[in-house]
């Protein structure tokens, strides 16, 4: 069996009791003899000043930080096994996601939130795709795999490497791994929607599951009969459901190229001709400016930008601009229209999140009631003790006015 290098690190007095209760991310703060740790993928066993065990992880560097804790066990040992069994829980987990009909795509494994921080596994029917979120956790790849293999029935396996520090995807000839290798794309289902997926075209794959709960909710209950603007739309999954759920109208706009004939093609694997929608590759700024003045108004209006965003005249960053980014929609907005704001940001929670929906209706001078609101699905199991792990917020929000 593989061992993995060990070392003993001794850990400042105020971070002893944090990572004692559980808290899953190793800070490089928090380590008092930074100069032993070289190399990434080592196994770290934490120590107090005295000497005595706290936990152990390893060393990985992710712009989240410097390593995650694997096990509070002294006792466990980091191996094949410990592998195995963490990823045989997570299966277990998802029973009920395997034994369903009407959806094929979900996550197997997330993270910190299943036990080991900067690894997740999805499966698209049959399909896996394993995301390294750093050198170090590549460094178990071996033992990781095999373990997937031994208590799966896989078609075939697939990675994504994002080991720089801001979590960029690196460019590979080849996401494949083994097995059968994939059509592309393949159509797997979300609610018996399909969606198109391409598992070895670059960084993504054709959708954002941790959504699936908000895109149902979009058709059952907020789609049938209105018009809906779709911004950031991507590959328009959010259009799509809408449309399915009788909207009368979508209007999906993205900068990207790709966002046009990927919309495309969405629809059109469900039937819908993708001439009756509108697909409008534009930047989502010069797109409001646009819609305000030729005073275009939608019942629906779906938020979705990500954290941070350059284009040639803008850039983005949602802890700066999303109160900005609300008062456009709002003004495009009917009267009792419903906004879906979306983020992804893990650097400000629900919380703030609010105070940006009610700054940007108040500097309207507008009344707003909250419908409903998201965070991760049940599949994107989060850990309790890290609760900046559980990134996605989702508020549902009627303007009133
Ligand atoms: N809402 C999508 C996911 C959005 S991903 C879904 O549900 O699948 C973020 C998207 O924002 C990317 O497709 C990117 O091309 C787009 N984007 C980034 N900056 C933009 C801008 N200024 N205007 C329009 N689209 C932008």
């Amino acid at each position: 069996m593989k061992t993995y290098k060990n070392i003993d690190l001794t850990i400042k007095s105020a971070f002893v009791q944090k990572y004692r209760d559980g808290y899953p991310l190793i800070s490089k703060e928090s380590i008092s003899d930074l100069s032993k740790i070289k190399d990434e993928g080592v196994i770290l066993n934490l120590l107090d000043s005295k000497g005595k065990f706290i936990a152990k992880g390893y060393h990985g560097i992710q712009n989240k930080g410097f390593g995650w804790v694997l096990s509070l066990d002294k006792n466990e040992q980091i191996d094949k096994d410990y592998f195995a069994k963490k990823i045989k829980i997570a299966l277990t987990c998802r029973d009920d996601f395997f034994n369903s009909k009407h959806t094929t795509a979900f996550r197997v494994f997330n993270g910190e939130g299943d036990g080991i921080g900067g690894l997740s596994i999805d499966y698209f029917d049959g399909y896996y795709m394993l995301t390294w979120y750093s050198k170090g956790i590549y460094e178990f790849k071996d033992d990781i795999l095999e373990a997937l293999k031994l208590h799966t029935r896989y078609k075939g396996i697939y990675e994504k490497k994002r080991f720089d520090i801001k979590g960029m995807y690196l460019n590979n000839e080849d996401d494949f791994v083994c097995g059968e290798k994939a059509d592309t794309p393949i159509i797997v289902k979300e609610n018996d929607v399909n969606f198109a997926i391409y598992l070895d075209d670059g960084a993504m794959v054709g959708v954002f599951l941790d959504q699936r709960d908000v895109r149902y909710a979009i058709k059952e209950k907020y789609a049938n009969g209105k018009t809906m603007l779709n911004t950031f739309s991507y590959t328009g999954a959010f259009s799509l459901f809408a449309s399915l759920g009788g909207a009368t109208k979508t209007t999906s706009v993205d900068l990207a190229k790709r966002s046009r004939p990927k919309t495309g093609e969405q629809f059109s694997i469900n039937n819908i001709d993708p001439k009756t929608q509108d697909i409008i590759v534009e930047d989502v700024f010069n797109y409001f400016k646009y819609a305000l003045r030729k005073k275009l108004l939608f019942n629906l209006v779906v938020l979705d930008p990500p954290s941070f965003a350059r284009s040639k005249k803008h850039t983005f960053s949602v802890s700066k601009d999303y109160v900005k980014l609300l008062k456009e929609a709002i003004q495009i907005t009917s009267k009792h229209g419903v906004i879906v704001a979306s983020t992804n940001s893990a650097n400000f929670d629900m919380k703030t999140f609010r105070g940006f929906i009610t700054k940007a209706f108040k500097e309207l001078d507008g009344k707003f009631e909250i419908k409903q609101s998201h965070t991760l699905p049940k599949d994107f199991k989060v850990n309790p003790k890290f609760k900046e792990g559980n990134y996605l917020k989702v508020i549902f929000i009627k303007k009133l006015f």
